[in-house]
């Protein structure tokens, strides 16, 4: 280790190829001897099917229970939202892309729930904060990375997005670090048909606010 201002850089080695070489005597054999290792290696990959490469995305790789993939909010067990809209994830939020608007609840136990809760991907670094800050465990993260879209303002993730993230149930959850699992019920469209969030979501997200909000600040 080479220390440096403010702390250590890693030693790098460099390997010269042509004074390596020089130094083995490398010979013609050398090289036959290459090809060799090649060619036993081809055969293990072609006949004993020990190959480090898949093929993706039909086939995938298990990933950690610790992968920080795409968010989830989570619900309590009457299927709303776990969010007590507390701001404390929009404001560890490295990357201020948490965007957050409180409403008043009816049970005063609870006092605030999110209106909105969107998250800009584009933005995300996908660091685990906002699960970390969050007291409730309302934000966990999944396993799931896929995320093409056609346009921009569809990496704009609210709440029904947040909520039902596909791939929860072959993948598992992600980062999580506080609960169990078990506390933390996952919102399933097939059989959480009751919800009371998605009944009044489309008044409340509607599209031209994402292109606002994305307008705003561009
Ligand atoms: S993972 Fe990090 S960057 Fe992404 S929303 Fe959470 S705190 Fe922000
Ligand atoms: S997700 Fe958690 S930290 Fe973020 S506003 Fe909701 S309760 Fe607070």
């Amino acid at each position: 280790m080479t220390p440096v201002k403010g702390g250590y850089a890693v030693d790098v080695p460099v390997v010269n190829v042509s004074e390596r070489a020089r130094r083995e005597n490398a010979s013609v054999l050398s090289t036959f001897k290459a090809f060799g290792v090649t060619f036993r290696r081809m055969i293990t990959s072609l006949f004993k099917g020990d190959m480090p490469t898949i093929s993706y995305p039909e086939q995938q790789r298990p990933y950690s229970e610790r992968f920080r993939g795409t968010h989830i909010l989570t619900v309590r067990n009457d299927g709303s939202l776990k969010c007590v809209a507390c701001y404390m994830c929009a404001t560890i939020c490295p990357a201020e892309c948490i965007y957050i608007e409180a409403g008043e609840h009816p049970n005063p136990e609870i006092e605030k729930f999110p209106r909105r809760f969107d998250i800009d991907m584009m933005r995300c670094i996908y660091c685990g904060f906002c699960v970390d800050a969050c007291p409730e465990e309302a934000i966990i993260m999944s396993r799931e990375h896929h995320q093409a879209v056609y346009n921009r303002s569809e990496t704009i993730y609210n709440i029904e997005k947040l909520m039902q993230r596909p791939g929860i149930t072959a993948k598992g959850p992600g980062y999580r670090p506080n609960v169990p699992f078990a506390e933390a019920k996952i919102f399933d469209p097939a059989q959480d048909k009751e919800c009371p969030i998605p009944s009044v979501v489309e008044e409340r997200h509607p599209a031209v606010l994402y292109e606002s909000m994305i307008n705003k600040r561009h």
